[in-house]
């Protein structure tokens, strides 16, 4: 027995519908093929991650395969810019397409199959512009009119559809419709339009063609070439599978891919379409699509999240057909729990305020653990002396109640080092505290504390002499929760979604790798990178939940 031909046991609404084509004998597991079919009209973004989750997924799950499918067929906003961002950002999140192809390869093919359809009676060329086409669609609850130029005979349809493709025309003046049924209570199947006149010039065939197919005609032509059996889509395609399944039944496809939708990932202030991302870009409210704040895969890249927690996130959310939105602090949760069991540990400080330790003299090294919830991840050395940094935030002169940080008369610990209790604090001619003096129990050391004293705070650290200054930038959404249902996005603009600081950070974080994502404690998650000389610390994700906090 081979072991490839068993079937997976189903975890989804979709791998039942599969595992029912196969034990009906339509194709063996193996055999299961898909399509990831992006637009190349934007960077992808974090919606898309599901979509590959769904159908690279299925077709590792079953040992078939996926293909690269590139959406093609709006030649006037399609760039090659975005191609190889496409393919780059695939990579990234770990999956292989077994084959690259493009609508537009198939388009003399797709062509021909609108010349079978014209001859068989089942297209005709309309002279009818766009709007009176819109307006003698019909409605929901009234059936459509049928077009004055239904009834021409095939002869006279193919002759005027080789005129649209040799150029006689202009854009708009005629267009190839498929006929069908104008009182259909899907109004896709009112003879939709299949082909239509644009002079534009594509980014692969160049001025090769005047005319281009529409999408819900091309794509299960495409489908079918490529060999795809199952076809995986959101649902806003649901009413249009009649017409898809139109055009494989009319074109007589054996075997007939099958369209299967499922539910888009919607995320809570997050908004995924390409369109409106790109005019973030465009009107300079990001520094581009990769910027960290952008939900693009190739601003989580830069935000340096990683992209074995994106697939995470997609596989715990699952693929159901019911819409739903998720929020966005469960993604981020996802994000946390794969840095906390991958990340070291390091001390950076955001808002530094020194701290002198007025009783000790000289230096030593400090055990330090790289990562507490991995054994065998080990420990390294900090170097403590007399001279500290501390964060601004962990000293206050003014403390609320339960305040277990640095006070007056107060102790805490510093992190893997010593109990310090609070001795005085000097302040500038504004009374603003530039430096806090303490004295250190010298048997409080870590691991081998037996002064008997209890410290219920504990802060990081790093050493005033041997740190690295680090610029440490942290990031809000880039909208703003909507106060009122229906607000433009351009009104919830958070104007304020990127927040820098002058910090300090261990020596330890400037020698690690460009890109490493570290846990500064008590702080969050931050990717190190360096910008010429300067190193930048670059907040992944904070520790807590900020945005309920807010
Ligand atoms: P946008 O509206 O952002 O431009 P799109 O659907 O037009 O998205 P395409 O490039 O056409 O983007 O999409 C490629 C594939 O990704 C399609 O099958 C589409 O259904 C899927 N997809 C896009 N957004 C999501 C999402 N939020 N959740 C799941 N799948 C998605
Ligand atoms: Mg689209």
């Amino acid at each position: 027995m081979e072991e490839k031909n068993v079937t997976p046991e189903a975890t989804n609404f979709i791998e039942q519908i599969i595992n029912e084509d196969i034990a009906a004998g339509k194709l063996r597991p193996e055999q299961v093929q898909t399509r990831f079919p992006p637009e190349p009209n934007g960077y992808l973004h974090i919606g898309h991650a599901k979509s590959m989750f769904v159908n690279f997924g299925t077709a590792l799950r079953y040992g078939g395969k996926c293909n690269l499918f590139f959406d093609d067929t709006n030649p006037s906003k399609e760039k090659t810019e975005f191609v190889d961002a496409i393919r780059a950002d695939i990579h990234w999140l770990g999956y292989e397409w077994a084959r690259e192809c493009y609508a537009s390869d198939f388009f003399d093919t797709i062509y021909e199959f609108a010349e079978r359809l014209i001859m068989e009676g089942k297209a005709f060329v309309c002279d009818l512009s766009a709007e009176e086409i819109k307006n003698t669609r019909g409605t929901l609850t009234e059936p459509g009119t049928e077009s004055p130029y239904r009834s021409r005979t095939p002869e006279e349809n193919l002759k005027l559809f080789r005129e649209m493709k040799a150029g006689k025309y202009a854009d708009g003046e005629k267009c190839l419709r498929a006929k069908i049924d104008m009182a259909s209570p899907n109004v896709n199947m009112r003879d939709p339009v299949i082909y239509r006149i644009l002079h534009a010039t594509h980014h692969r065939t160049g001025d090769k063609w005047c005319i281009y197919p529409m999408y819900d005609y091309a794509h299960p032509i495409c489908d079918y070439l490529q060999g795809v059996t199952h076809s995986l889509c959101t649902l806003e395609f649901e009413d249009h599978r009649p017409l898809y399944d139109w055009v494989g039944i009319s074109l007589g496809f054996d075997p007939k891919p099958r369209q299967i939708e499922f539910a888009r990932l919607n995320i809570t202030n997050t908004v995924m379409s390409k369109r409106y991302l790109k005019k973030l870009v465009e009107d300079g409210k990001v520094r581009g699509w990769d910027d960290p704040r952008m939900p693009t895969l190739s601003g989580l890249r830069s935000r340096g999240i990683p992209a074995a927690a994106v697939r995470d996130f997609c596989a715990r959310i699952g693929i159901a057909k019911a819409q739903s939105e998720c929020e966005y602090s469960y993604f981020e949760a996802c994000v946390r729990e794969y840095l906390n069991a991958h990340a070291e540990r390091a001390m950076g400080i955001v808002d530094p305020l020194p701290l002198t330790i007025v009783n000790y003299e000289g230096e030593e090294e400090l055990d330090f653990d790289k990562n507490p919830t991995d054994e065998s991840a080990g420990t390294r050395k900090v170097k403590f002396g007399k001279h500290l940094l501390i964060d601004r935030s962990d000293f206050s002169l003014d403390p609320p109640p339960k305040y277990f940080r640095l006070k007056k008369d107060g102790v805490v610990r510093l992190k893997n080092a010593y109990i310090v209790r609070c001795e005085g604090w000097n302040t500038d001619e504004n009374g603003n505290v530039t430096e806090v003096l303490c004295s250190y129990l010298p048997e409080s050391r870590s691991g081998s504390d037996t002064s008997g004293v209890k410290a219920k705070g504990v802060i990081q650290w790093v050493n005033a002499k041997t740190c690295a200054p680090a610029e440490v930038r942290q990031y809000e959404s880039l909208l703003r929760d909507a106060d009122f249902p229906g607000q433009d996005f351009s009104e919830r603009m958070n104007e304020n979604s990127e927040h820098i600081f002058a910090g300090a950070a261990e020596p330890y974080l400037a020698e690690a790798a460009e890109g490493t994502p570290f846990q500064l404690l008590r702080t969050g998650y931050y990717k190190m990178c360096t910008e010429g000389e300067k190193l930048v610390l670059s907040e992944i994700v904070s520790l807590k939940d900020n945005f309920n906090k807010k």
